[in-house]
C-alpha cells in the first residue's frame, strides 16, 4: 500500500507515537493533536496588468502555552492547509525542544513568485499582513521567512504591520534585514545551527569531518549556507547539491563561485561546469554514497519507496519534514543516524528568538556573541536528545532520535498547559 503522505497526518502520527511511548496524559494529547487556531484568508491583490487576483493564504497558531506563536511564512504554488498545520505543529516542538519562550505557528500563500514582479510580491506581502491584522505582533504571533520568502519580504510585512499597529514594534517579525533591526548572524543561523549539530553528531559517530563527503538537496537559504558553513566550520567537502530543477555531482567537491555563476547563467545549479561534474536528478542525489546527507529543500523526500537506497551514515534533516515516518523506521533499522528536522534546523528559530530579544531590549549583539549563544543552545538540545534516547535504551526500549526529541518537547508543552490549567 502506498505510504500516506498527508503532512498533517504525519505530524499527528508522530505525536501519537511519542504520546504512547511517554504515556502522555490523554487530555493533553487531545489538545496537542489539533491546532489552537486556523486562519484561511482570501487575499485580493491588484496585479501589474491592472486586474485583481485573489490568493489563498493561511496562518496557523498551533499552540501558545509557552509563549507567542512563532513560525515562517511560505510563498509556494503547492502550499496547502495540511502543510501549514503540520509545520505549525513542528514549530511548537521545535521551540519547545530549543527551550525558547515561544509556541508554534506557521503561514503560507498559494502563489508562484517566479511568475510575479517584485511590485506584485510586495503587494501580496502587504495584503497578507492586512488580512492578518492584529492576529500578529511581538506578543501574539511572530512570523519569519521560509520557502520563497526573504528578509526584503519581511521588511515590507513589518512596515505594513507598523502602519496598522500605529507603533514601532520591530519584534513583530524576525528574519528582517539588519537595516530594520534584523540580527547580525540571523541570516545563516538555520544552516549554522545544523552544522553545529553535524559537528557533534560526527564526533559521536567518529566521522572525520575534514574527510567527510556531503550531499545537499536544495540551494536556497538553508542549502546554500549548509554548503558554505560545512566548509567554513569543519572543512568538509560537498560533492553534490541541487535545486528544484535537479542536481550536480562532482567527486572532487563543488566550487561556490561556479555554482553561483551556473545558477545566475542558467537558473539552476545543473548548469555547473567542471571536468568531472555530472548532472543528477534529485532522486539520484538522495541515493548517493556519501558520509552525510542533508535534505534542505522540501518535505517527503526520503520515503518508504527510497529509504532502503539511502547510502549515508548521518542524515541531517535541515528541511522541514524531509523524511516520512515509515522512512524514519527504515533508516533506524539500517543504523543510519537520522537527526530530526526540529532539532537540526532549530538554529533558524533560535536566531529569530535572539533577534526578537534584541528588538525588545534594544541591546544589540555582535555575531561572535550570537554564534556562541547559538552553539551552546543547539548543542544542549542535541545532547538532551541523545541522552533521552539512552535513557529509554537503559529501560530496554529502543527509540529513534525523533521520538527522543519529541518526548522532551511534548513534555515541556504539556507541563506548561497543565500549569496554566488547560487540562
Ligand atoms: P529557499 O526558498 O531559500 O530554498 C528552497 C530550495 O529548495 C531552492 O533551492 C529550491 O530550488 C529547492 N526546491 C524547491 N522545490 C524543490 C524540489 N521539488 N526538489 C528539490 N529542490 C527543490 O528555502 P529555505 O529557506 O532554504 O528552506 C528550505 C527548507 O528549510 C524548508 O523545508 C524550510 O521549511 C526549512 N527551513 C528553513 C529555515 C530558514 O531560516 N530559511 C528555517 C527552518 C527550516
Amino acid at each position: 500500500m502506498a505510504e500516506e503522505l498527508d503532512p498533517f497526518k504525519i505530524a499527528q502520527e508522530q505525536l501519537d507515537e511519542a504520546a504512547s511511548i511517554m504515556k502522555l496524559d490523554k487530555e493533553a494529547h487531545a489538545i496537542l493533536r489539533e491546532p489552537k487556531r486556523v486562519l484561511v484568508m482570501s487575499i485580493p491583490v491588484r496585479m501589474g496588468n491592472g486586474h485583481t487576483q485573489v490568493f489563498t493564504g493561511f496562518r496557523v497558531r498551533y499552540n501558545d502555552a509557552r509563549g507567542p506563536a512563532k513560525g515562517g511564512i511560505r510563498f509556494h504554488p503547492q502550499e496547502s492547509l495540511s502543510t501549514v498545520k503540520a509545520l505549525a505543529a513542528w514549530m511548537t516542538w521545535k521551540c519547545s525542544l530549543a527551550d525558547i519562550p515561544f509556541g508554534g505557528g506557521k503561514g503560507g500563500v498559494i502563489c508562484d513568485t517566479k511568475k510575479m514582479s517584485d511590485k506584485e510580491v510586495e503587494a501580496l506581502s502587504r495584503a497578507y499582513v492586512r488580512a492578518l491584522g492584529t492576529d500578529m505582533g511581538p506578543e501574539v504571533d511572530v512570523p519569519a521567512p521560509d520557502v520563497y520568502t526573504n528578509p526584503q519580504i519581511m521588511a515590507w510585512m513589518l512596515d505594513e504591520y507598523m502602519n496598522i499597529a500605529r507603533k514601532s514594534e520591530f519584534g513583530a517579525i524576525t528574519g528582517k534585514p539588519v537595516e530594520v533591526w534584523g540580527s547580525a548572524g540571523r541570516m545563516d543561523s538555520t544552516a549554522r545551527g545544523g552544522m553545529y549539530v553535524m559537528r557533534e553528531a560526527a564526533k559521536m559517530l567518529k566521522i572525520n569531518p575534514r574527510r567527510a563527503t556531503i550531499a545537499v538537496q536544495g540551494f536556497g537559504n538553508a542549502g546554500r549556507y549548509a554548503y558554505t558553513l560545512s566548509r567554513e566550520i569543519m572543512g568538509s567537502k560537498v560533492v553534490a547539491i541541487s535545486d528544484s530543477e535537479g542536481g550536480v555531482y562532482d567527486p572532487d567537491g563543488l566550487d561556490l563561485a561556479k555554482l553561483d555563476e551556473a545558477k545566475k547563467r542558467t537558473g539552476t545549479v545543473q548548469g555547473y561546469k567542471s571536468k568531472k561534474a555530472k548532472k543528477i536528478s534529485n532522486e539520484e542525489l538522495l541515493e548517493l554514497k556519501v558520509d552525510i546527507l542533508i535534505p534542505a529543500a522540501i518535505e517527503n523526500q526520503v520515503r518508504a519507496d527510497n529509504a532502503d537506497r539511502i547510502n549515508c551514515k548521518l542524515l541531517l534533516e535541515l528541511a522541514n519534514g524531509p523524511v516520512t515516518p515509515e522512512a524514519t523506521k527504515i533508516l533506524f533499522e539500517k543504523k543510519i543516524l537520522d537527526l530530526p528536522d526540529f532539532l537540526v534546523n532549530s538554529g533558524g528559530v533560535i536566531g529569530s528568538y535572539y533577534e526578537w530579544v534584541q528588538n525588545i531590549t534594544g541591546d544589540y549583539w555582535d555575531t561572535d556573541l550570537f554564534y556562541a549563544k547559538l552553539d551552546k543552545k543547539i548543542t544542549k538540545s542535541f545532547n538532551a536528545t541523545i541522552a533521552m534516547q539512552k535513557e529509554y535504551a537503559a529501560k530496554g526500549e529502543k527509540i529513534n532520535p525523533r521520538m527522543a526529541a519529541y518526548i522532551i518537547a511534548v513534555e515541556r508543552v504539556a507541563k506548561a498547559m497543565k500549569a496554566r490549567g488547560w487540562y
